[in-house]
């Protein structure tokens, strides 16, 4: 155990998927030509003017929301000045004594715990161009400025690096499930800094350092344990940890100086001036209060709850949105839920892997098992019309001719002769007879060569047969 207490905070930045800018027109498009959704406003030209985006600031709200804060009457937008190639105003809008959201927390599991992470304030901002280093040259993308951007503070009251990992993965989620943002962290979409200070137990927060823009979740907790324990180092040694911005280096695995941290002072923040405040209405704040959906950990919990589902089948079905209000869906048609989280982890999670459809395509037009349909394979399947073999066949036919199960089943011949087993018998005693060796083998106790048998009357009937029905007829008919 280490004598310090550690205080981890985060900082999250997501991009808000709004069609534009946040001040102007332009495209928020990623991977677009470089420099090619510009205009003299994102790209800072004296004399415009900004508008503000209504969708960018709803998104906020519904994440403010969702996130239990208390709702800002009047959001203030502010500028905070600094120079940057990437800000070419020279100052961003950002916002700064009245945020949209303020005291707000988030429930996410670690480990076997469900732990609550409190929240410092949200606000909206604008983001800057992004910077492209090649050997000694430098160049700009203005696309990404003035793109919507949404900032999250927690406390600094992470104790571990592993609850910064687990809370990452669990916010990503959620931001998902409420449609505000991909929470690609690779594209830069959702980005994290993280601070870190220690110190003796009782003390309270020690001097924090801040490592920048780490991209995955995972480098978040190493970056974090690598600091942990420079800063221990110095602390034990009697030293000073200084405020400062570090990076992290993905290849050596450590964090290195970038500059001393600025105070929030140094970036002389004032109102803006050409946006007046916001300040929601009731039909606004009505907008935001039916936007809210239930986050995934707690339909998580509840699918387990209502529909018994183990904890790994919640997980898989609760990862997406999509892939929850699909399941749902086709229970609410009638299906077993145990039955439809099987297969959705099995059969057609290999499908879609296969087609190269995205979980979250379930439920679209990009995916051609409906809900319905999958509701109806289920029926035959549990009516015996089909035994499972045939199920998995008309699954991939689903996929594959875009046609519903019941018309597959029918133009192919599949339907399981169930309720004829007179015709199936006749077929059994047929083959039997047939192959009066293979009967006299089984009579003196040897089982194996029923396989044969099975696999006779499987052909004769195009594999129509249900593989028990046609073992108990043979133990039936040979035994009496
Ligand atoms: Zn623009």
């Amino acid at each position: 155990m280490s004598k310090y207490d550690t205080f981890i905070g985060l900082e999250i930045h997501i991009q808000l998927l709004t069609e534009t800018k946040i001040f102007c027109n332009c495209k928020s498009n990623f991977g677009d030509e470089p420099n090619s959704n510009v205009c003299p406003v994102c790209l800072g030209y004296p004399g415009v003017l900004p508008a503000l985006n209504e969708e960018a600031v709803k998104l906020s709200y519904i994440v403010c929301r969702a996130m239990n804060c208390d709702l800002a009457k009047e959001g203030v937008f502010e500028r905070k000045n600094y120079f940057y190639p990437d800000l070419t105003k020279n100052y961003q809008i950002s916002q700064f004594e009245k945020p949209f959201g303020r005291n707000g927390y988030f429930e996410y599991e670690s480990g076997d715990e469900i732990k609550k992470i409190r929240f410092h304030e949200i606000h909206l901002e604008e983001d800057a161009g992004k910077m492209i280093h090649e050997g000694d040259r430098s160049y700009c993308d203005y696309n990404r400025a003035g793109t919507c951007l949404l900032e999250i503070v927690t406390e600094p009251e992470f104790k571990e690096p592993q609850e910064a990992e687990d809370f990452l993965q669990a916010f990503r989620r959620a931001v998902r499930h409420l449609g505000v943002c991909d929470g690609n962290m690779d594209e830069g979409s959702m980005r994290c800094d993280a601070n870190i200070s220690l110190n003796l137990p009782g003390k309270g927060l020690g001097t924090k350092a801040e490592v920048k823009n780490v991209n995955s979740s995972r480098f978040v907790k190493k970056a974090l344990q690598y600091e942990r324990k420079r800063q221990e180092k110095i602390l034990k040694s009697g030293g000073t940890v200084i405020q400062e911005t570090r990076l992290w280096d993905e290849q050596r695995s450590v964090t290195e100086s970038m500059r001393t941290k600025e105070q929030a002072h140094d970036y002389r923040y004032f109102p803006e001036p050409d946006l007046p405040p916001f300040r929601p209405d009731e039909a606004f704040l009505q907008i935001v209060e039916e936007a809210q959906i239930e986050l995934p950990l707690a339909r998580k919990q509840r699918f387990m709850e209502q529909y018994k589902l183990t904890e790994v089948q919640a997980e898989w079905v609760c990862e997406e949105k999509q892939s929850a209000d699909f399941f749902e869906k086709v229970v609410s048609l009638g299906a077993d839920a145990v039955t439809t989280a099987k297969w959705l982890m099995g059969n057609i999670a290999k499908e879609l892997n296969a087609r190269n459809i995205a979980k979250t395509d379930l439920g679209t037009d990009s995916c051609q098992l409906t809900e319905k349909r999958l509701a109806e394979l289920f029926d035959l399947l549990s009516n015996n019309k089909i035994h499972a073999k045939i199920a998995v066949q008309t699954l991939q036919i689903i996929f594959d001719e875009d046609k519903n199960p019941t018309n597959i089943v029918k133009e192919n011949g599949w339907e399981q002769s169930a309720e004829d087993e007179g015709e199936l018998e006749n077929i059994v005693k047929q083959i039997l007879a047939d192959n009066p060796k293979v009967v006299e083998q089984i009579k003196g106790g040897d089982q194996k060569p029923r396989g044969f048998i099975v696999g006779k009357v499987m052909a004769a009937t195009k594999g129509t047969a249900n593989p028990q029905s046609v073992q108990a007829l043979i133990t039936k008919l040979i035994e009496g």
